[in-house]
């Protein structure tokens, strides 16, 4: 098994069903950057255990103090990946710091962000003895003064607030080290460059900067030019996530309808469908539902015995078996070209998950289709998986015969 890690495309032929992708594990734990304990323990509190795309690439840049030009939709994760190398850094000091003068400012375009900038930061700051702030519109002005004047650590901005701030000279810039710039693109079509600009232009030339946004237009970069002119890039869009012929969808369905729905993705014609489940127990259940409908399904997981599961691989590679009902342990080696759809059944645990279930189809260039049958109670879950996962979903109610699910999957009614 151990030629996997070299070899990133098994043969087609091979029939092996347990061989790792390289990708399975990810590059890092949260421990292993070097956060402190603390820190490691509230994430874990808040179930944030694997690092995602864009943390993993642009984490250890961060904390070792590089300049950040980061790609990234909102729900990748990219407010921990900027906010913890913040933290990491400003945790360093052992005095407090002056009163006016933060040391680090995070510029947002709204003032909603900014609440969420802090809400997400404030356990891991906590924990840290580290005082995060939000300064924008709407909200009393002297209050905000009074805060400044004793000392913070993170302020998190909207430019027009901040400006008046510095203006009235109630915040000074100049002990700034570590400033990120969120959503650079919404802020420039709110037309807030020229602040924004200007806000940079006071902090330090020497600090370290970081700037997150989902497109690079024209002003964007001529912002990265005049304030980040050396960084390294990481984007989510650099993934398989990005493979640009995958689409994804999340089919919302009513709690009794799904195994009918499931009967007419089976039932569909033409290529190959792989389904997930996270159980042994649930794909049996499946397999079985589907064959009593005469849909030539059958199912792969660790309960089968070795030349069983060879056979079942065969069996969907030559095409006398078009339905294939899988957990994640069992389909993680399996390069079959032609899979065009993906069905996650039950939620994937965790966007790693969610990532190698989808790179089961669209393989060299190919077309293909993920879909996430997903519960009413289920969709919060898998958004914000499908969002960590840095692949853009379509939400669609989807019910047995409906035109929906036919344009999406093929399904059918089985015959
Ligand atoms: P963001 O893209 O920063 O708005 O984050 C979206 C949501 O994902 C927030 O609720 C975060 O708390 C959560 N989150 C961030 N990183 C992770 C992770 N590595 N694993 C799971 N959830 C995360």
């Amino acid at each position: 098994m151990t030629n996997a890690v070299s070899n990133t495309t098994v043969s087609p032929e091979s029939d092996s069903t347990a061989v790792p992708t390289p990708a399975a594990a990810p590059a890092f734990t949260f421990a292993e950057l070097g956060l402190p304990e603390a820190v490691v323990a509230a994430l874990a509190r808040n179930s944030i255990t694997v690092p995602s795309p864009i943390q993993e690439k642009a984490l250890p840049d961060a904390i070792a103090g590089k300049n950040v030009l980061g790609r990234a939709q909102t729900g990748s994760g990219k407010t921990l990946a900027f906010g913890l190398p913040i933290l990491q850094r400003l945790s360093l000091h052992t005095d407090r710091p002056a009163a006016k003068r933060p040391r680090s400012l995070v510029l947002v375009p709204t003032r909603e962000l900014a609440f969420q900038v802090v809400e997400s930061l404030a356990p891991y700051a906590n924990a840290q003895g580290l005082r995060v702030m939000p300064a924008v519109g709407g909200t009393p002005f002297n209050k905000q003064v009074e805060q400044l004047r004793r000392g913070v650590d993170v302020l998190v901005a909207t430019p027009g607030r901040l400006a008046d701030h510095l203006r009235q000279g109630t915040c000074i810039l100049d002990s700034i080290e570590i400033t990120a710039l969120d959503e650079a693109d919404q802020m420039a079509d709110m037309g807030f460059l020229p602040e924004v600009r200007a806000v940079l232009a006071d902090t330090p030339a020497d600090g370290q900067r970081m700037l997150f946004s989902a497109t690079l237009d024209r002003e964007v970069q001529s912002l990265v030019r005049q304030f980040l002119p050396d960084h390294v890039e990481h984007s989510t869009q650099d993934g398989k996530a990005s493979v640009r012929t995958m689409d994804h969808y999340v089919l919302m369905v009513d709690r009794g309808q799904k195994d009918l729905v499931l009967s007419e993705i089976g039932a569909r014609e033409g290529g190959r469908t792989i389904m997930f489940a996270r159980t042994k127990l649930g794909c049996d259940g499946i397999t079985d539902r589907l064959r009593a409908l005469g849909i030539a399904a059958e199912s792969l997981h660790g309960g089968k015995a070795q030349n069983q599961r060879t056979r079942v691989l065969e069996r969907f590679k030559n095409g006398r078996t078009p339905v294939l009902v899988a957990t994640d342990v069992a389909a993680r080696g399996i390069h079959v070209d032609g899979i065009d759809l993906v069905v996650h059944v039950d939620p994937p645990a965790d966007h790693k998950d969610y990532l190698h279930r989808a790179g089961r189809t669209a393989r060299a260039g190919e077309k293909g289709t993920v879909v996430a049958i997903v519960l009413p109670n289920q969709r919060r879950q898998v958004l914000r998986l499908t969002g960590m996962a840095g692949v853009k979903a379509t939400a669609v109610n989807v019910s047995p015969g409906s035109a929906e699910l036919n344009s999406i999957t093929g399904a059918k009614k089985p015959t």
